[in-house]
């Protein structure tokens, strides 16, 4: 994280200090006032396109701007709204301002040659909501926007519940054609047999992998085996937490195709990611001077 993003954070928000019935009662107050009030904000991460290092996608990250102790990142408040059910309109929120952003981005005759897809992060609480698919749809439609135009990325602990439900909801996404892609592969105890039976398209691994490339050299044979994988199964692999340009032209040369990390771009709100994208047309990689 950045330096702006550590100094603010919060201990009020310590999962340790949740555990106050009344202090989550307080959070929880805030927070449904903070998403009708328009506190929250989307920053943009772009994912980029290994063989010629062109943006093709970028992840929103959700951000809460509160008026008294201000920038709060995403751990510290979406477990609390995953727990008591204000996931259901924040996830909303993202899914509907994500999308018109997108809309703009690609009627703006400066950006709309670099056209790529927006990635949100889906909670396990959403694939419940029998309104999603819903959601999706009219959201989809509002803007005009094609189906792939749209990928949600979601945490194996979301979709390996083997609920009927959650497996009707992704069939139903699936149907509809936006991009389903698990996130954080390799985070938990996944298991290999998951990436051949999930209706997803995508796998993002998790980038504790990335982390220890360059220092440990059996550490590239480890993940050219996990790229084959995943390309044996059918399916697009996308590497997280690349931070440097050797991390970067070491996944390109074990065939990877996309990634994503601090390398490439950290996630910046609309206006700085707007003038990235102009300044740089779409292509990050090398980084032009001036950008860090
Ligand atoms: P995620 O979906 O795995 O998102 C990637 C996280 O890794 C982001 O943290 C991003 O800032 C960070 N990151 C990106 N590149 C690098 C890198 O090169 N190095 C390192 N060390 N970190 C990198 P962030 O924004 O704090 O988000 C944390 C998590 O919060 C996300 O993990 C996601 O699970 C959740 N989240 C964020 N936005 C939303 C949202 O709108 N809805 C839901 N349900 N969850 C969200
Ligand atoms: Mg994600
Ligand atoms: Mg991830
Ligand atoms: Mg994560």
């Amino acid at each position: 994280e950045s330096k702006s993003e550590g100094r603010s954070k919060l201990k009020l928000f310590d999962p340790v200090t949740l555990h106050s019935r009344q202090l989550q009662r307080q959070i929880v107050g805030d927070l449904r006032e903070g998403i009708r009030a328009d506190q929250l904000v989307l920053y943009y991460q772009p994912i980029v396109e290994l063989a010629t290092g062109n943006i093709e996608g970028c992840e929103a990250l959700v951000r809460w701007n509160h008026p008294v102790h201000g920038l709060i990142m995403p751990d510290q408040f979406i477990p609390v709204a995953e727990a008591t059910g204000l996931i259901a309109e924040l996830g909303r929120w993202v899914l509907r301002t994500a999308m018109r952003q997108l809309r703009q981005w690609r009627d703006d005759p400066a950006t709309q040659q670099t056209v790529f897809s927006m990635r949100i992060n889906v909670s396990a609480a959403d694939l419940q909501s029998l309104e999603f698919v819903d959601d999706v749809r009219d959201v989809l439609l509002a803007e005009g926007l094609s189906p792939d135009s749209l990928v949600l990325e979601l945490t194996e602990g979301a979709i390996i519940q083997n609920n009927e439900l959650d497996r009707y909801t992704l069939m139903s996404l699936r149907r509809l054609g936006v991009g389903l892609e698990i996130d954080d592969f390799g985070a938990g105890y996944s298991s290999m047999g998951y990436l051949r039976k999930l209706p997803v398209d995508r796998v993002k691994v998790d980038r504790q992998f990335v982390k220890d490339l360059g220092k440990d050299p059996s550490q590239l044979e480890f993940l050219a085996a996990i790229q084959q994988v995943i390309r044996s199964c059918g399916l697009e692999g996308v590497w997280e937490g690349i931070e440097t340009a050797q991390e970067a032209e070491l996944l390109r040369s074990i065939g990877c195709t996309s990634g994503q990390g601090y390398f490439f771009g950290r996630p910046l709100p609309e206006a700085d990611f707007l003038a990235r994208l102009k300044a740089t047309r779409g292509h990050l990689w090398p980084i032009p001077e001036g950008f860090t």
